[in-house]
């Protein structure tokens, strides 16, 4: 196998020198029409066609295990929300689209309502969602004009339900804020979807369970009280990325990060010993066993089929059906 020090010593011997770039920062945002001429857009499998829109790049947080903000081209930038509706309007004169999604990495909560309110003026029907931060400016009455125009789902970057975890992460979100946007939320008939992640360095087992408690306790809610049955929740252990605060800072995380095997180069994650919390082996254990839970519970409430999740171990996939047969 070829590894980045076998290349590096390759172009040494035939005398080729590699020129590292400085970074250029983009301070515009890209604000034309996009052109889907030329995809196949019947052959997506999907009831009517959806096309991805943005209204912002790059994300104005710095949460300490994303590298987002040091990634695609600069600054966070944005459109004013008037031509982003105009762009909604082009392309659904032209493709005929009335579903959008937004592919912000954050949808500011303000612009979500801002673009409601041009959606609502308008008379369009058009359903979309996207993905937002927890923020103390969304209340009940924005969650219900964003409903109303066609807002079937937001996502929310949760993370953990601990306030102690979430300063570590540097995430700048209260829990009171969580549980009241959710509640808005939800109340609205807006579904919502919750990202979290097990084991972020020092996060005990205790905090973990909390977050997994809690966002059940949301899905039950959702479902039961206020009759949305489509929330979901997506979590994994957390991953140490090259080039996320706590890659360049492990100490203050109370993290070591481990040296990479020469046929790693290119992986862009690392493996670490937590001095204190869970370790990256039980956080593995722990996101893959509730992750057969949950697939566990559909199975006892009578689910015809199953869809295993994709990035089951062979081993989990083992012990889920050894689980399974003796349910
Ligand atoms: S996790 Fe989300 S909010 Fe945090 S920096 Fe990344 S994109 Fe921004």
């Amino acid at each position: 196998m070829m590894t980045i020090s076998t290349v590096f010593q390759t172009f040494a011997m035939l005398k080729v020198e590699i020129y590292k770039n400085h970074r250029i920062e983009q301070t515009f945002i890209n604000d034309t029409v996009p052109d889907f001429d030329g995809f196949a857009l019947s052959k997506y499998f999907m009831p009517e066609l959806i096309l991805p829109v943005y209204s912002s790049r790059q994300c104005f947080n710095h949460c300490a295990f994303c590298t987002i903000p040091g990634a695609t081209g600069g600054c966070y930038r944005k459109m004013p929300i008037s031509r982003v509706f105009e762009i909604m309007c082009r392309l659904n004169e032209k493709y005929g689209t009335r579903v959008f999604s937004f592919v912000d990495e954050t949808f500011e909560g303000k612009r979500m309502e801002q673009l409601a309110d041009e959606i609502n003026a308008s008379g369009k029907t058009f359903f979309w969602h996207g993905e937002t931060r927890f923020s103390p400016t969304l209340s009940t009455e924005v969650f219900n004009k964003i409903y109303q125009s066609g807002c079937r789902q937001i996502q929310f970057g949760l993370e953990s339900y601990n306030q102690r975890v979430l300063d570590l992460m540097k995430k700048n979100t209260r829990v009171d804020w969580i549980d009241r946007n959710i509640h808005d939320c939800l109340n609205a008939g807006i579904p919502v979807h919750l990202f979290f992640m097990i084991g972020f360095p020092t996060e005990t087992k205790e905090e973990a369970l909390n977050t997994l408690a809690y966002t059940e306790n949301v899905l039950n809610y959702s479902k039961q009280v206020c009759g949305v049955p489509y929330s979901t929740r997506g979590f994994t252990n957390f991953g140490l990325v090259m080039g996320s605060d706590v890659w360049n800072h492990p100490d203050k995380y109370g993290v070591s990060v481990m040296p990479k095997s020469q046929y790693e180069d290119l992986r862009l994650e690392v493996d670490y010993v937590s001095g204190t919390g869970l370790t990256l082996n039980e956080a593995k254990s722990l996101s893959d066993e509730h992750h057969i839970d949950f697939y566990m519970q559909e199975v006892i409430n009578g689910s015809d089929t199953i869809d295993l999740p994709q990035r089951l171990h062979i081993s989990v996939t083992h012990n889920f059906f050894r689980k399974l047969t003796t349910a």
